[in-house]
This record gives structure tokens, sequence and C-alpha cells, in this order.
């Protein structure tokens, strides 16, 4: 299935740094996370395709807003998390659940931290990952309604799939999360040369996704609390030892957020 030429995933670009992930199979799409129905619509016009299902992955208003103009349009039937106010949902998902969306199976992963309920698609015939705000390249979401130790946790389960696994984050925040990692390892021939590769991406004005989890357990410093050098910058940012990587995680959010 993998190498299905019908089968493909591509960005569409909304709000100022917003990605809405777009599935094609033959003439039919899904959508995951359409905080804006506009894009949506014009892409599916555009490539003649026929929106048969919505993907959402937590009820911020940049991921849902476009659902119920999507659903009035198209009759899309939307999947969204249980326990957060999706609108017009018909699945309600907590996570556990194998679902089937254009003749791909999805893993629904329940990774809670940013919003609460907030959950992941993950195909594995597919190698693709749907994280909405969970993971980004380089850098995780803000801890809204959830603990820094759901978020590590939530983490952690996502750094454990296939590193060949394509990771579709919602936002193009690449750039601005390589400079964070690299204050954090500073050292890194990696991290720099993937600060190189993205800012000749985005020189280029192209997408810096997908990522895929083995670059992310390379470079980024959210999936790396337990590697030496991130432990000891969390130490030195913090004034004293700390004792888990869950500690050296809530010391790098606390310290991202500020930077
Ligand atoms: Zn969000």
């Amino acid at each position: 299935m993998e190498s299905d030429p019908d089968l493909a995933v591509e960005p569409v670009p909304a709000f100022d740094d917003n990605y809405l992930w777009l599935i094609a199979h033959g003439s039919q799409a899904a959508v995951v996370d359409p905080g804006d129905a506009e894009p949506v619509l014009h892409r599916l016009r555009q490539r003649d395709l026929t929106l048969a299902a919505i993907l959402v992955t937590h009820h911020h208003g940049d991921h849902v807003g476009g659902v119920e103009s999507l659903v009035h349009a198209t009759g899309a039937r939307v999947y969204g998390p249980r326990d957060e106010p999706i609108p017009s949902r018909d699945v309600a998902l907590a996570g556990g659940e194998r679902i089937e969306v254009l003749g791909v199976e999805f893993d629904v992963l329940a990774v809670p931290g940013h919003t609460r309920g907030h959950i992941a698609y993950h195909a594995p015939s597919m190698r693709w990952l749907f994280c909405g705000d969970t993971l980004f390249a380089a850098g995780c979401g803000r801890l809204f309604e959830g603990t820094a130790a759901q978020m590590s946790e939530s983490l952690a389960r996502l750094a454990r799939l296939p590193d060949d696994t394509r990771v579709y984050c919602a936002h193009e925040y690449t750039l601005s999360n390589l400079r964070f990692a690299l204050a954090v390892e500073p050292d890194s021939a990696v991290l720099r040369a993937r600060q190189q590769a993205c800012s000749a991406l985005r020189a280029r004005g192209v997408p810096t996704l997908p990522s895929t989890i083995g670059e992310e357990r390379a470079t980024n410093p959210f999936l790396r609390c337990d590697v030496p050098a991130v432990k000891s910058s969390a130490e030195a940012r913090e004034g004293h030892p700390l004792s888990s990587s869950t500690d050296v995680f809530a010391v790098l959010r606390q310290w991202k957020n500020s930077f």
C-alpha cells in the first residue's frame, strides 16, 4: 500500500503558519484539522476531489474552525476526540481504536498534554503520523490543559514509532524550534545540518514538513530528555540537578515558553 501511486498527502497552507493536511486517494479525500474551510474547498475543486472524511486531533479553533462549513458543503464524516467539544463530530475517539479512512487503517493514539483529549492518527501501513499540536519538527506543543508528565509520556509514545514514520505536524514552526534546539545542544552537528537544510527550504517557500520520527529522535530536544547533553543544559538552566526525564522535559518546556 505504501507504494500506491493514487494515495498522497499534501499540505494546504492556512492562516500564518498552519498546514491542513489533505489525503487524496483516487477521487476521494480526507483532511486533517481544517481550521479554515475555504482553502480546503478551493483545493478540492482544483483537484476534482470529493471530501469523505475529516480527522480532528483537538478542539482548538485553528484546527476545527472549518469543520461545520466543510460538513455543510460535502457531508464528510467527522472523527474527533471524545472528551473535547468538536463541531459536527460523528465518531468519538478516545485512543486505542482502529479506524479505516479512504481504505487506509489508522490507529488512534491518546496523546494528552497540549489539550486533555488530544489524539493522533497513525497509519502503520503508510508510515504516516498526523499529530496535531503534540509533536512539532524540533519542538512540541505548549501545555495548555495537560501536565508535563502527560506530555512527556505522549511524546515518548510517538518516539517509539518506526524511524521512517513521516510526521505531519500542524504548524510550520521548524526554524524557531531549531534555534531553541541549538541553544539546548549547541555542539550538535546534526542539528546545524538540519537548520541549514530547513533554512534553504524556507528561503524557497517550501514546507519543512513532513519530518520523520528518526529525525526527531536525533534533533528534537523534547524527545531527548535522557541524553546527557540535553539533561545538563536543563540542569544548568535550572541551577540544580534534575532527577527524572519528566523534570528535564518540564524545564525545557518552561525555557522554550520564554525563549
Ligand atoms: Zn492547539
